[in-house]
Parts: C-alpha cells; structure tokens; sequence
C-alpha cells in the first residue's frame, strides 16, 4: 500500500525524524489559511498524488505571498498532473499540502528497498538528491552508496555514520546524519515497509537537515499489524479494479497486456502468465480466484476482467482441486447474464467435477472456445487477442 507524502511525512516525524511543518487541505481557501497559520514569507504548495515527479509536472510550486499560495493552489488542485510516474493520463489532485519554505543548501538521497538477492533491507544514500535520482542510478551507479542491515538489528551505529562521511558531512552534522539513517531504519522495520525514501533529505542553509519529501509503501500483508497505517489508505488513488477484487477476497493484479486470465490457484496463474508470454501474447491481469471460491466470487471475478477496457480475450484456466469445475462454469454463466461477453473466451477446464462444468457451459449456449490442453488453450487465446482467425 502507498501513502501520500503529508502521511509519510507524519510516519517520518512519529519515528522522530525532521520534518518542516505543514498541512495538507482540499480547498483553495484552507490552502491560504494554513500559510497564513505557518507564518513566515515563503511557502511551497504539493500537489498529493501517489506518483513521484510531481515537480517536474508542476504539481510543486514556491509561493513568496498569499496571494501566489491562492494562484498554485487554484491551478494545481482540481488539475490532472502528468508526472514522469503517473502515464500520460495523469491523476486528479484532490489535496494539497502547504509547508514551509527553507533555503536549500544542498539536497541529499536516502531510500531502503529490500535487496531480494541479499534477502536484507538496504539503505542507499546519495549527495546527488532532487528530481533525478534515477538518472543518476543509470549513468553514474558510483556516486550512490549502500549499506544492507539486519532486520532484528537495525542499522549499525558505524554503518550510519559511515553513509553520512559519503555524503561529504563532518563534525555535528555528520552525527546527525548518522543517527537520521539509523532511525529511518528502524522506521522502515518498525512500520513493516517495503520502501522508504527521502528525496531531497535537504541541508539547510543554517546547517539543519530537514525530510522535504517522503515516499513510503507498504507490506499488504503486514497492514492488520499497524491499524494506524491502514487509515492512510486512499482508494481514490488506487486501481479500482484491484479494490474491487480486494473486497470479494480475489488476488487481482492489473497487468500492461490485453488477455484477461482467470486462474485458480496463485502458482498456476504465474504459470499462466509465463506461458501466455511464451506463445507471443502479454496478460491483462493476475487473478487467483483462491481454492473454495463460490459461484459469486467467481462471478465477480469474471465481471472484473470484462470491465478492464484492455482486455481482448479471456483465457480461463482451471485445475480443479478443491475448486470444482462447476462452480467456475456457474460463475461464468452468471456473469454473461449480466454483462455482456464482449470479448472471445477460451476455457480450459480439469480436474473435479469437469464433466459437469463442461456439461453446464455447453448447455448454457454461450459462446465458448474450449481447449482440451493448457498449450493449445493458450495458443488460441493469443490468436484471438491478435484479431482473430489465422493459425
Ligand atoms: P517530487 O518532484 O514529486 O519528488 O516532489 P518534491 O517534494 O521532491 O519537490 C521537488 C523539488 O522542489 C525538490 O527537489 C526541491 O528542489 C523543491 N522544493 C521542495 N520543497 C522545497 C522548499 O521547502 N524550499 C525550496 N527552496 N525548494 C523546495
Ligand atoms: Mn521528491
């Protein structure tokens, strides 16, 4: 799950982290009030869109008086911002955050992911933060430094203070460096994240070190452990297929390609997708319909791959276990009943109570293309997608 930068900025400043004060709001009016609130003479209006980028786009802006904190907030709220991040649609913002401007001396790096190959978390630093830290990953990889740590442990006392001499600090500034990444570590194991990032983490001209930007997400499977973190969720942001999918228990994941699968079982939908890819055609989506699936869940998951507009053709595979096939013949019957099939269907169908399935879907006079085998199931499902027809 991703949270919106003024929520992260809140995780930050509760695991003890500068933060420059602010509040996010969702109206022009609000927008001033909070400047004016903050006090001071510089301000910096957010866009609060779960996509990085955003000053590129220019969903960030300074304002130097109230009347400029109005204008960006009247332009950027309400405004559909196209980030590097969000695709060329871009995504509405509904808030912005309003905070206090400070004089920049100099705008660092510091991001934890985990390391699969290492199976640690990593904190990696840089002295050259700002908008183009990929940038600097691709085509200068030296100037980015990293330390893995021990989930139990945290950050070592030496490895923070090590990162901080990197980024070129010394004396007091060094130790505070040192001990801001080791607590940043310990957020990102306390909060159960799967990313962590500051960009910039800013030196002030008056040499303090302030969070400017926040990005965290988060462990799904982990959530049911911070009740608190679970409240930052914003379906408005989401897919609302995938929050849809989430409701009725379905493990859905949007993919870029336009062949709908439904699939039982999460290995055998990996296994579909790695085949599907193998024949020449890209997946629309991952969909485990889960083992004790009813006829409603199967249902809903199949009126869920017909809504998603990319698809073309559906291949629904199924090896039935403890999912019986005549559950899945149900829910597709049912499904057709009130959306249209508006794409062509593939079904490949075995295993427990097969015959019954196959006996319902043929009865049903619906427009099936069935395959005895996964192979030839997958062939004909990449053909349709394809326009169809040929061999
Ligand atoms: P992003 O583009 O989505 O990553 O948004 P950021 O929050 O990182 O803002 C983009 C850039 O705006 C930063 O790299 C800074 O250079 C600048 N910026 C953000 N906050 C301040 C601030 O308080 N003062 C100044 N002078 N610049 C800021
Ligand atoms: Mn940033």
């Amino acid at each position: 799950m991703k949270i919106h930068e003024y929520q992260a900025k809140e995780v930050l400043a509760a695991a003890g982290l500068p933060v420059p004060r602010g509040k996010a709001v969702e109206t022009v009016d609000d927008a001033v009030a909070v400047a004016e609130d903050l006090g001071g003479s510089l301000w910096v209006v957010k866009a609060q869109i779960h996509a990085g980028g955003r000053g590129k786009g220019g969903g960030v802006k300074l304002a130097s008086s109230l009347d400029e904190v109005r204008e960006h907030s009247e332009a950027i709220l309400g405004m559909q911002l196209v980030t590097p991040q969000t695709g060329p649609e871009g995504r509405e913002v509904k808030k912005v955050l309003i905070v206090e401007a400070c004089d920049i001396a100099s705008e660092f790096y510091a991001g934890i992911v985990l390391d699969r190959q290492l199976g640690l978390p990593v904190l990696m630093v840089s002295a050259e933060g700002g908008m183009d830290i990929e940038e600097v990953a691709a085509s200068t990889p030296e100037k980015i430094f990293k330390a893995s740590f021990d989930p139990t442990e945290g950050l070592a006392v030496e490895d923070g203070r090590s990162l901080a001499g990197r980024l070129g600090l010394e004396g007091g500034l060094l130790d505070e460096m040192g001990e801001l990444l080791q607590k940043l570590a310990r957020c990102f194991l306390d909060t159960d994240a799967s990313l962590a990032e500051i960009n910039p983490l800013v030196r002030t001209t008056d040499d303090g070190l302030l969070a400017l930007d926040a990005k965290f997400s988060f462990d799904d499977n982990a959530l049911f452990r911070h009740p608190e973190i679970k409240e930052y969720r914003d379906p408005a942001e989401e897919d609302p297929l995938e929050t849809r999918a989430a409701e009725f228990g379905l493990s859905y994941i949007k993919l870029d390609g336009d062949i709908g699968c439904m699939v039982n079982g999460a290995g055998l939908a990996m296994a579909t997708l790695d085949i599907i890819k193998h024949f020449g055609g890209e997946a629309a989506n991952f969909l485990d319909v889960g083992g004790g699936a009813t006829t409603e869940k199967v249902t809903e998951a199949f009126k869920i791959i017909l809504e998603d507009a990319d698809v073309k053709a559906i291949l629904v595979n199924i090896f039935g276990g403890i999912m019986k096939c005549d559950v899945i013949a149900e829910g597709i019957i049912e499904a057709a009943e009130t959306i249209e099939l508006r794409v062509p269907v593939v079904v490949r169908l075995e295993g427990t109570n097969v015959q019954r399935g196959r006996e319902l879907l043929e009865a049903s006079g619906l427009e099936l293309i069935s395959a005895p085998g996964l192979p030839e199931a997958v062939r004909k499902v990449v053909e349709q997608a394809q326009g169809g027809g040929g061999s």
